[in-house]
């Protein structure tokens, strides 16, 4: 029981790496409060997790809704320990055809949402607290289409390490997670058809030095090692769960 006596808040708790992540600290001990904005999707998936987690919808885009639900999740756990800054957006356009709103849109939900969660959580962490935050291979590799998403996961990097040296002090660290192409319902219209999904798994697989897509549950397991004291000593790291994309030429 690696998370034992600890509490944790997870943003986008109700699907992909958000939910393996919410299955795996409910396993090794852990009482999770997990949000997203999706009611149906948030009840099954606090129905599948049991007594030990708590579901508040919550529009991590909605400060005073992140900020409620914060607070909902400490009064019913009674502490906090861990917060899991997970929930975030795609967003692939060609510069020409990106526009204002669609690009407001990637930033405010996977990096100004990603700061006022950790702003609201922060007085209620204990010290010796853990902070992750969910980046993307993506800030590193410039696939076209991605610039707002890109900027959105580069600043999350970028603001863990102001965030660790202000939390520093209070022996609270703050590291990132930086999945590579896994397969979660993010991909969800990515291809117009099962075909043509089909063949952008195999295209996206090749570009992997090791050929495949990663898995959710594979974050979650990089994720749980950050939120333990096995990473006591892990500040201001980022932490690339990739299959090798960010490390081939
Ligand atoms: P999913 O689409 O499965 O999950 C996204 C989660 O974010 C959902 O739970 C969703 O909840 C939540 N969410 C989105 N917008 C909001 C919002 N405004 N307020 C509250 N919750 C919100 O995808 P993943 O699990 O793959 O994505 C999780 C994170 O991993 C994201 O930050 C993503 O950028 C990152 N990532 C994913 C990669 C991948 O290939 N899968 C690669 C690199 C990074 P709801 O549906 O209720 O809105």
């Amino acid at each position: 029981m690696r998370l034992a006596n600890k509490t944790a808040l997870i943003t986008g708790g109700n699907s992909g790496i958000g939910l393996a992540t919410a299955r795996l600290f409910v396993k090794e001990g852990a009482k999770v409060t997990i949000t997203g904005r999706n009611q149906a999707t948030l009840e099954a998936a606090a129905k599948e997790l049991g007594p030990n987690a708590f579901a508040v919808v919550a529009d991590a885009t909605d400060v005073a809704a992140t900020d409620a639900a914060i607070k909902r999740g400490v009064e019913k756990f009674g502490k906090l320990d861990i917060v899991f800054a997970n929930a975030g957006i795609p967003g692939n356009t060609p510069i020409g055809s990106t526009t204002l709103a669609a690009f407001e849109s990637v930033i405010r939900t996977n990096i100004t949402s990603v700061f006022f969660t950790v702003q609201s959580a922060a007085p209620y962490l204990n010290d010796g607290a853990s902070i992750i935050l969910n980046g993307s291979v993506i800030s590193v590799l410039g696939n076209p289409g991605y610039a707002a998403y890109a900027a959105s996961k580069a600043g999350v990097r970028a603001m863990a390490r102001v965030m660790a040296s202000e939390l520093s002090p209070r022996s609270i660290r703050v590291n990132v997670v930086s999945p590579g192409a896994a397969r979660t319902p993010i991909w969800n219209g990515a291809a117009p058809t099962p075909e043509a999904f089909a063949a952008l798994d195999k295209r996206i697989s090749r570009s992997i030095p090791l050929g495949r897509l990663g898995e959710a549950d594979e974050i979650a397991k990089t994720v749980l090692f950050l939120a333990s004291d096995d990473a006591s000593n892990v500040q201001s790291a980022e932490i690339f769960v990739d299959g090798g994309s960010t490390g081939s030429p």
